[in-house]
């Protein structure tokens, strides 16, 4: 989003909150999904200096949403319905830097959330003072690198959090998988890729997320091999509730920043962004179905 933008869906977040219509519309989502729904949000850095705004974020969402574990999606997925009071939250964390283990995770922790997060195998096999060139090399936003040049999260980091969250896979190199990916790279990306994050987790690996999210970085042989690949959930980012008829290998995520005012938050997840992304999603779910 750029800053023009930002200014503007900043001020329509204030005017919507301040009469109500973000709240409003936030509940009317619990009588359109009458089996229950988990919305799933999707960040990228978590700097320090973006710690307060973020944990007044995981607040609200303390206060709107219950968390989900592996166990509680498995089970909803299976019985297409969520039976916990409120909705389902998935908090989730692309590119695997290492402001998601040292910021967000004890936040995550002290509200009780799981955390999601979706590692490029490739960033964090890199040595420490090659990260920045590399994350600049494939697209990473990955903010200012601290004294010791490390900006993605180690190999033991990620082992520790895959204890008490989840680890999923985000290609080996994140590379957005257009159509005019050659078939040995798709495999390498999608299939080998989740093989080393599992012998360098010591964990199966149940879950992918698609890298970049505009429409031409879905493609249809991308989409074959990831279920071919055996993964249980696959993660895109067109803004939509995960409901009891959504297929897992097309979960919607909504892009949050860290630093965002809570209004915001409560706009993107208002239901608003769903329906600016719906036809969009329309196409890429079409594109990407079994
Ligand atoms: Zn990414």
């Amino acid at each position: 989003m750029g800053p023009a933008i930002r200014r503007e869906k900043l001020l329509l977040a204030r005017a919507l909150s301040a009469t109500g219509v973000s709240a409003a519309l936030l509940h009317a989502q619990t009588l359109l999904h009458p089996r229950g729904f988990v919305r799933v949000v999707n960040y990228h850095g978590t700097p320090p200096v973006s710690a307060d705004a973020f944990a007044r974020q995981m607040a609200f969402y303390a206060d709107h949403f219950s968390p989900v574990t592996p166990g509680d999606l498995e089970r909803f997925v299976r019985d297409r319905r969520w039976v916990a009071p409120r909705p389902g939250l998935i908090i989730s964390f692309d590119d695997g830097l290492r402001s998601n283990f040292d910021v967000a995770t004890p936040l995550l922790e002290r509200f009780g959330f799981t955390g999601w997060f979706f590692v490029p195998v490739g960033f964090v096999d890199e040595p420490a003072e090659r990260q920045a060139q590399y994350a600049r090399d494939h697209m990473i936003q990955a903010g200012a690198a601290p004294a010791d040049g490390r900006l993605a999260m180690s190999w033991s980091e990620l082992r520790t959090l895959a204890r008490g969250h989840v680890v999923g896979c985000h290609t080996r190199t994140h590379l957005r998988l257009a159509a005019t990916v050659p078939p040995a790279r798709l495999e390498d990306e999608i299939v080998t890729a989740r093989r080393d994050l599992e012998a360098r987790i010591e964990r199966p690996v149940d879950s992918f997320c698609w890298v970049g999210g505009e429409e031409e970085s879905y493609s249809a042989e991308a989409a074959r091999v990831v279920r071919r690949a055996g993964y249980r959930y696959a993660f895109m980012t067109n803004n939509a509730p995960l409901a009891a008829r959504t297929d897992p290998m097309q979960i919607q995520r909504t892009n949050i920043e860290a630093d965002w005012p809570v209004d915001v938050v409560r706009f993107q997840l208002s239901g608003v962004m769903d329906a600016l992304y719906a036809p969009k999603r329309a196409r890429v779910n079409k594109l990407t179905a079994r």
